[in-house]
């Protein structure tokens, strides 16, 4: 078993886990501070397990949940404001990898007239966002076969973690996909603060580690941001990142190692109860179905 961010074979037991009835195990790299699971040991590393068994499990249902698309458009909302806010040029053509319903797309589409593509494993979500009229591909291969032009703008949001191979992946679009003076725009769950431990979670991602896998894929972290929006106003559960293509002559820097997660997780974790019983209405916002309920 190799460490997804630095290679190393070097691994400690870190936490066993329930999910969904299976039992998962997490394992620490012993060099770099990663948290992940084996993926021979889990499912989540099949490529059939996305195509239907995933919404299955997590949503009861292959179809998307009201619950699911309320967050996905208020984070999209949030997304756009963050591009808009720091002044980024508006994107021509943009890809979302694990577009879901394509809701993110759409957003963007409406946001900034631009072009949109998205890659989709899930059926159903894809034929989704298909007849929202969105180009999609149920893999970046198959994308890649029709030879796009580079895009201004990829986003992978919530998707880094499921990957066993992060690193290998944020490469590829660096050299394959992204335009040179492109944005990579990522969010994944902060394991200071987010429940992190699920089946298909294969990397549970700290601030540090993030910014490392960012590092060794060749980019430049130009904006990071914690936080808990659309879920919670109290608890950073996400990490939300804009990251630039380095050329291929800058000097790679080293992967330094993560200190003290197994402390700085325990402190999240006790943060988070507290906060969730002395004040659970900011803890966690409510939503759609809870409103009317
Ligand atoms: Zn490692």
């Amino acid at each position: 078993m190799t460490c997804f961010l630095c290679g190393s074979e070097q691994y400690d037991h870190f936490e066993r886990a329930e999910s969904f009835g299976f039992p998962l195990v997490y394992f620490q790299c012993e060099n770099c501070g990663l948290v992940y699971q084996s993926p021979q040991g889990s499912q989540a590393a099949d490529p059939a397990f996305y195509a239907e068994t995933y919404r299955q499990i997590y949503q009861s249902s292959v179809e998307p949940t009201p619950k699911d698309l309320w967050v996905q458009q208020h984070r999209a909302l949030s997304l756009i404001s963050i591009l808009q806010t720091l002044k980024i040029d508006p994107p021509g053509r943009i890809l979302d990898i694990g577009a879901s319903t394509g809701v993110l797309l759409e957003a963007f589409h409406n946001a900034f007239d631009a072009a949109v593509t998205g890659v989709e494993p899930g059926d159903a979500y894809r034929q989704h966002a298909e007849a929202r009229g969105i180009a999609m591909f149920a893999s970046v291969e198959a994308l890649l076969e029709e030879n796009p032009p580079r895009f201004d703008l990829i986003s992978m949001i919530h998707v880094l973690e499921h990957l066993p191979d992060p690193v290998g992946m944020l490469r590829m679009i660096r050299t394959d996909l992204l335009k040179e003076s492109g944005i990579l725009l990522l969010e994944v769950p902060n394991f200071y603060a987010h429940d992190s431990y699920e089946l298909a979670h294969l990397a549970c991602y700290t601030p540090h580690t993030l910014q490392m896998v960012l590092r060794e894929a060749g980019y430049h972290v130009f904006f990071f941001h914690r936080h808990g929006f659309p879920r919670s106003s109290l608890l950073n559960l996400y990490l939300t990142l804009l990251a630039q293509p380095l050329p291929d002559e800058a000097p790679s820097l080293p992967i330094t190692r993560d200190r003290l997660v197994g402390l700085k997780r325990q402190a999240g974790m006790f943060y988070r109860r507290t906060v969730q019983k002395l004040f659970p209405q900011q803890a966690w916002l409510p939503l759609p179905d809870e409103k009317v309920g």
